[in-house]
C-alpha cells in the first residue's frame, strides 16, 4: 500500500529485539489536538465504565454479564438464556457494524475507543509520565542502577499500578456479579468472602500483568480484531496515513536546513525529524506505510504537525485520509462493498428491533407431562400438563391462574401457585378436563391464557390428546 521504502521493516516489530526478547518502547508523550480530544473521550469513556454498573433501569443494572447465574442486562434491558437468540443477534449486529466501520473508517476503534488503548494509554501511561517523567528520562531510568531515586520510583509507581489495577478490578467484577452483590462484600468485608477477594486478586495480577508488562503487545499480537485489518481495508479505508507523495518529493525526505530551497533540490516535507516514530506507542516508523501494528492513536498526526508548524510548513502531512486520497487526490466514495455491508447492517437492526418488540415480559411454557396422553375419569377427558412460567421484569406478578382461552375447559391446579417473584421461574402441574361429548379431535391445539390479578399477562398454546371417536 503506498510503500515508498523496501519492505524489510515486516521483518521485525518494535517490541521484540533481535535476540527474541521484550524491547520495551518508550513512547514520548504526545501534545497536540488530538490527544487533546482523545483525553475528553477517555474521560467520558472512563466515567462510563465506572457509572454503568450502578445505574439502574427499571431495577435492572444498566449493563450487567452474570455468566454464574446467567444473568444478563443489556442497556437495562434484563435477558434471559432463553432469549439467547437475542444476543446472538446482537453480537452479529457488532460484528457487522465493526466490519463495515473499519472498511470505511480503519482502526479508529482502538484509538479512540478500545478499553486497551484508553486504559493504556490515559490511565497507566499518564501515571507513568507523571512518576517517571518522559521518553527521555524513561529511558535512562531504565539503564540507571538500582539507586534511591530508581527504587523510590518504582516503587511508587508499581504501588499506583497496583491500586489502580485493583479498583478497575472491583469495577468489572460489578459487571460480572452486579454492583449490589460486590457493595455488599465490600461492606461484609473481606475474610467473610474470601473467596471474592481471591477472584479479584486474579483480575488485579491479569490487569497488572498487560497495562505494566504486556501493553502494546496485546494489540500486536493477541488481538483478533486488529488481525483482521489486512482482510477488512483497501485503498478507500480512512487510516492515520504519511502523505508520502509530499513527504517525500522527488529526491526523499531530507533534514531541515534554512538555506535549503526544498522545492528546487526535490525534498519532500519530511523533515526526517523522526518524532512521529518517537512517539508511537507500537513503535513502528508511519512512513512505512499501514501496519498492522498501528492502532491509529494520531499521536503520530500530532507530533507532525507541530514539527510542521515548527519549520513552517502545512500541517497534516501526517493525517487521516485513504491510500487513493493520497496516490491519486481521490476524494472519499461510499464503495459497493460499503453499500453491501450498510444493506446487511440495516436487515439486523430491523430483526432485532422487531425481536426486541415482540419478545413478551413474561414467558409461558404448558407441556403435557412426559409418558401420558389421557385419563378418563366419567363424563370427561383429562391431561396432565406442567408449566414453567418465566417473569422477566423486575415486578412481582400476584395470584396467578390459568384459563383455556379456545374453548370450553376446566382447570384442576396441582399443590401450592400464584405467586411469579420479578425475574423469577414458577413451575407447576395442572389438569385440563373437556367434557367427552364437546371433544371432536383426538388432538387439539389449545389456547390458554396467563393471568395476574384477572389481568391478562401472557398467553400459550399447547396440546390435549383425547381419545379417538
Ligand atoms: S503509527 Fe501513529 S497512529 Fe499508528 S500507532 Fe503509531 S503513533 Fe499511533
Ligand atoms: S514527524 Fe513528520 S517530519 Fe518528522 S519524520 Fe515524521 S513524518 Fe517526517
Amino acid at each position: 500500500m503506498g510503500v515508498q521504502n523496501k519492505e524489510s521493516f515486516r521483518d521485525s516489530i518494535g517490541t521484540i529485539n533481535k535476540e527474541g526478547k521484550r524491547n520495551f518502547i518508550f513512547p514520548k508523550q504526545p501534545k497536540g489536538k488530538f490527544y487533546n480530544y482523545r483525553t475528553y473521550v477517555s474521560w467520558v469513556l472512563l466515567s462510563f465504565f465506572v457509572i454503568a454498573p450502578f445505574i439502574k433501569v427499571k431495577g435492572n443494572q444498566f449493563l450487567l454479564f452474570n455468566i454464574f447465574e446467567r444473568k444478563f442486562s443489556i442497556f437495562g434491558f434484563p435477558f434471559w438464556p432463553q432469549d439467547f437468540y437475542l444476543l446472538v443477534i446482537s453480537i452479529l449486529l457488532s460484528v457487522v457494524f465493526i466490519i463495515l466501520f473499519t472498511v470505511v473508517f480503519g482502526r479508529i476503534f482502538c484509538g479512540w475507543l478500545c478499553p486497551q488503548t484508553i486504559f493504556l494509554e490515559m490511565v497507566f501511561r499518564k501515571i507513568e509520565f507523571l512518576i517517571d517523567g518522559d521518553r527521555g528520562k524513561q529511558m535512562k531510568l531504565k539503564k540507571q542502577p538500582w539507586n534511591a531515586e530508581k527504587i523510590r520510583k518504582r516503587l511508587l509507581k508499581w504501588s499506583v499500578f497496583f491500586a489502580v489495577s485493583f479498583f478497575i478490578s472491583n469495577i468489572f467484577l460489578c459487571y460480572i456479579m452486579g454492583s449490589d452483590a460486590v457493595l455488599k462484600f465490600i461492606v461484609e468485608g473481606p475474610i467473610k468472602h474470601f473467596g471474592i477477594l481471591v477472584r479479584l486478586l486474579i483480575f488485579t495480577s491479569i490487569f497488572y500483568f498487560v497495562f505494566v508488562w504486556f501493553r502494546e503487545q496485546a494489540c500486536i499480537i493477541v488481538c483478533p480484531y486488529g488481525r483482521l485489518q489486512g482482510v477488512l481495508l483497501d485503498n478507500k479505508t480512512i487510516n492515520v496515513a504519511y502523505d508520502f507523495v509530499r513527504g517525500e518529493g522527488e529526491n526523499g525526505r531530507k533534514p531541515f536546513r534554512r538555506k535549503d530551497n526544498r522545492e528546487e533540490l526535490g525534498y519532500g516535507d519530511c523533515v526526517d525529524c523522526k518524532q512521529c516514530v518517537h512517539v508511537c506507542p507500537t513503535g513502528i516508523d508511519i512512513r512505512n506505510g499501514t501496519q498492522l501494528e498501528c492502532v491509529n492513536c494520531t499521536a503520530c498526526i500530532d507530533a507532525c504537525n507541530s514539527m510542521m508548524e515548527k519549520v513552517g510548513f502545512d500541517q497534516g502531512l501526517i493525517r487521516y485520509a485513504s491510500e487513493d486520497e493520497i496516490e491519486k487526490s481521490e476524494k472519499f466514495k461510499f464503495t459497493p462493498r460499503m453499500i453491501a455491508y450498510s444493506v446487511f447492517l440495516s436487515l439486523l437492526i430491523g430483526v432485532l428491533f422487531v425481536m426486541l418488540t415482540l419478545r413478551s415480559d413474561v414467558q409461558a411454557k404448558i407441556l403435557r407431562l412426559p409418558g401420558q396422553t389421557f385419563i378418563k375419569e366419567g363424563n370427561t377427558i383429562k391431561n396432565v400438563f406442567t408449566y414453567k412460567l418465566i417473569n422477566k421484569t423486575v415486578e412481582n406478578y400476584d395470584d396467578i391462574t390459568f384459563k383455556v382461552l379456545s374453548r370450553d375447559a376446566k382447570i384442576i391446579m396441582v399443590g401450592q401457585h400464584g405467586r411469579l417473584k420479578k425475574q423469577g421461574l414458577a413451575e407447576g402441574t395442572m389438569f385440563i378436563a373437556i367434557e367427552k361429548k364437546d371433544i371432536t379431535s383426538s388432538k387439539e391445539k389449545l389456547k390458554i391464557g396467563v393471568y395476574s390479578g384477572g389481568k391478562l399477562i401472557e398467553t400459550t398454546t399447547t396440546n390435549f390428546m383425547a381419545p379417538r371417536k
